[in-house]
């Protein structure tokens, strides 16, 4: 089968790519982003690279009808686009998903889409089933942007399921591993992770009790490829993560503890992160029963595990970056906002 990925050089469809390589499939990764994390397929000959956007709709027709399966992965993602750039992750989340769903339309085929657990913004009755409410704060705080334009997809994807398209949505809920991001960038895990590469102290905002459920990019790309597989998907809306939560002080700890070494936890407040246009989640866990038992996919890789692996990958791997001198490598200072157009920073498109 032809497996058409967005964001195929990125962290979850590089791992995704691999899968179905593994399994004797044909891939075609759509990605803007650098050949850095697929760069160990691009001598197989069912491997096709495409250095491009979704939103250059002949590229993407002419993938989409070779293509039986489309997953679409590619978006603008991490907290530092969210309250730095708002109009790019609007724009591009919300006319890509538009542009896959059409042209599937038109050749009649399956769509997976990559959601996100920030759609039920910060509902507080935990653990959340699929069907929960989405409780977001004032459109002021850039934070829901993020949320906001993959719901819009969602609704996109459930309009044309109504219209006969097969169609599943995925909310992931933290999925972490190697090839994730790069150190220091995007997510909680590779910060703390270049804290402790240069020796520095592991920044937990808050007091650390706010929680997630971190999910090992193996498990989760196991489901996600179960869900274009299986037709008892189609339509549907899948939780994907663990319900296991973890406090940020936790992982700060359990980091530390693998990683190994003296590092301190120092307590930051947000708003020295993010500046004003953040709100931060206290809890986010997911009712996962329906992953396991339509796709039958039940998380197998616990977190110390996990970071193990992770961590252990970052240290090898072009992951790692070059110690700074002590005075560089102090609190990172508030992002600020920018005008449309104006971000150089490169999304996963
Ligand atoms: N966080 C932290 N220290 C940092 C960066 C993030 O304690 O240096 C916390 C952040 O406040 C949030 C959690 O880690 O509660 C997860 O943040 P992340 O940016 O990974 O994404 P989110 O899960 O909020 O979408």
């Amino acid at each position: 089968m032809n497996v058409l990925i967005t964001g195929g050089a990125g962290f979850l469809g590089s791992h995704l790519g691999d899968w179905f390589l593994q399994r004797g499939h044909t891939v075609y990764a759509l990605d803007i982003a650098s050949d850095a994390k697929i760069r160990h397929n691009l001598e197989n000959t069912r491997f096709h690279f495409i250095p491009d956007s979704f939103l250059n709709v002949d590229i993407l027709e002419n993938l989409v009808a070779k293509c039986e399966l489309i997953y679409h992965l590619g978006a603008v993602v991490g907290v530092e686009h969210y309250v730095s750039d708002p109009y790019k992750v609007l724009n591009v989340n919300v006319n890509g998903i538009q542009n896959i769903l059409r042209l599937a339309h038109r050749y009649d085929r399956k769509v997976v889409f990559s959601s996100t657990s920030e759609v039920y913004g910060r509902n507080p009755k935990v653990p959340w089933k699929e069907d929960d409410d989405r409780v977001l704060g004032s459109t002021r705080i850039d934070r829901w942007c993020y949320s906001t334009s993959k719901a819009v997809g969602e609704h996109f994807c459930l309009a044309y399921k109504k219209m006969g398209l097969r169609t599943v949505i995925l909310r992931y809920f933290n999925v972490y591993g190697p090839r994730l991001d790069a150190v220091d960038k995007g997510r909680v895990v590779t910060i703390f992770l270049g804290q402790l590469l240069r020796g520095q102290p592991i920044t937990v905002v808050g007091n650390g009790s706010q929680t997630r459920s971190f999910t090992y990019s193996e498990d989760a790309i196991e489901a996600t490829a179960q869900a274009g597989l299986r037709k008892e998907a189609d339509g549907e809306i899948f939780n994907i993560g663990t319900d296991v939560e973890t406090s940020m002080l936790e992982l700060a700890n359990v980091m530390r503890d693998v990683f190994g070494g003296p590092a301190k936890i120092e307590f930051v407040p947000q708003q020295k992160i993010y500046g004003n246009s953040y709100e931060d989640i206290q809890r986010r866990v997911p009712d996962v029963t329906r992953m396991k038992t339509i796709l039958g996919v039940t998380p197998k890789v616990g977190l110390r595990e996990g970071l193990r692996r992770t961590i252990e990958w970052f240290k090898e791997s072009e992951g790692w970056i070059e110690p700074k001198p002590a005075k560089k490598a102090a609190a990172k200072k508030p992002m600020v906002k920018k005008a449309p157009f104006a971000s150089t920073k490169k999304a996963k498109v």
